[in-house]
């Protein structure tokens, strides 16, 4: 069969380096895939360190869309695919998570009758005015295969009576997070640039708070980045910030002073995150796939949201949402036990399971 893959995001590239390695190792006599990149994300530091190192093969096509409003990119990403697919002709196009792109993916798609998968199937947080809490909905109502990571995702489809073609497959983020985790060992290490200044080594530093910030919520207000590094300077402890393109700019147009406690540095490739979360002492983070990596890698995690799809991740307080526009460092330093950390997320072997339920049902 042939599968057209939609990605143009970070944690696209983190989940389709799976299937994709699986369709040219194991399946290649079975499946062809036609990888699209939308340019949804296109530096060096966002896009190409993950083909790099995650040995991702080079995109078959490269739209280089980026415009920054979400209503620009999704309708440029969807006439451009629309091209696309009415020349290729695929058997099955294959969307990921919840961004501008999975939408478009699936839109372009279910236009010209295109089955579509869809994997991370299910999350809802109910927020809909979370841009990607839109997508997720819009694109699960037109996929015609869902790939859910969690029972909860599951029963979350169920309320939204989608019942046929789902499938309980783990989470295709813990095959990643098995495969490179153990690949780090032999891996030499890029030096992680501070400021574009000075390098700094990481084995000095033996206790240190991993930060990742991005989301649109925390990102476009100044009162609730204020009060975020307000909180995390109380912390008295050193925090490595992996700084995301969109907080840079904004950081950077409010003026903001970042507290010396808190090491601002260039994002950051997978196998180097790998190493942080492995190194670090907690994780506090408003990312979904950190949430989810801080659980894989058993190490506490603080999330600066009022909600979350991964709400699995929250038992035996392994995970704490924390309202970024209050005054959380106190329930951060208030040390609580947290763990065990007990497998919600499948058996590892998602990308295997996904591949085969579409060859057995297509
Ligand atoms: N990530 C990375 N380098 C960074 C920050 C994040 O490799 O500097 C990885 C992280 O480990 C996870 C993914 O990117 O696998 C998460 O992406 P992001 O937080 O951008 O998106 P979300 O998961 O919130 O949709």
């Amino acid at each position: 069969i042939k599968l057209f893959t939609v990605i143009g995001a970070r944690p696209q590239f983190i989940k389709a380096a799976v299937i994709s390695r699986l369709v040219r190792d194991v399946y290649k006599n079975q499946v062809r895939e036609v990888l699209v990149h939308t340019g949804q994300h296109y530096d060096q530091n966002m896009s190409d360190i993950f083909f790099e190192d995650m040995d991702i093969p080079r995109p078959d096509f490269f739209l280089s869309i980026n415009e920054k409003s979400h209503g620009a990119m999704t309708g440029k990403i969807l006439i451009k695919l629309e091209e696309l697919m009415i020349n290729q002709k695929p058997d099955l196009v294959l969307v990921y998570g919840d961004t501008n792109s999975t939408l478009a993916g699936a839109l372009a798609a279910s236009k010209l009758h295109i089955p579509i998968a869809h994997v991370e199937a299910g999350l809802r947080s109910f927020w809909k005015k979370m841009p990607e809490e839109q997508n997720r909905i819009l694109t699960d109502h037109l996929a015609d295969f869902l790939f859910c990571p969690t029972d909860t995702a599951i029963n979350n489809l169920k309320n939204e009576s989608i019942i046929n073609n789902v499938f309980n497959v783990g989470d295709i983020m813990l095959d990643s997070f098995n495969y490179y985790n153990g690949m780090l060992e032999n891996k030499p290490l890029k030096f992680i640039q501070v400021d574009k200044q000075s390098d700094f080594n990481l084995n000095s530093l033996n206790k240190f708070s991993l930060l990742t910030l991005h989301r649109a919520e925390n990102t476009t207000s100044k009162q609730t980045l204020d009060s975020i590094f307000e909180n995390l300077n109380k912390l008295n402890t050193p925090i490595i910030f992996p700084v995301h393109p969109r907080t840079r700019d904004v950081i950077k147009s409010f003026g903001l002073r970042i507290p010396s406690s808190i090491m601002c540095v260039e994002p950051v490739g997978y196998f180097e995150m790998l190493y942080l979360l492995r190194s670090c002492e907690r994780v506090i983070t408003d990312s979904g796939g950190l949430q989810k990596e801080a659980f894989f890698a058993k190490k506490q995690c603080f999330t600066l949201r009022n909600q979350t799809e991964w709400v699995e991740t929250l038992h035996n307080n392994c995970n704490t949402l924390l309202d970024p526009e209050t005054t959380f460092h106190e329930i951060i330093l208030k040390n609580e036990p947290f763990g065990p950390f007990h497998s919600y997320f499948g058996s590892g072997r998602t990308g295997k399971d996904i591949i085969d339920a579409i060859l057995k049902t297509i």
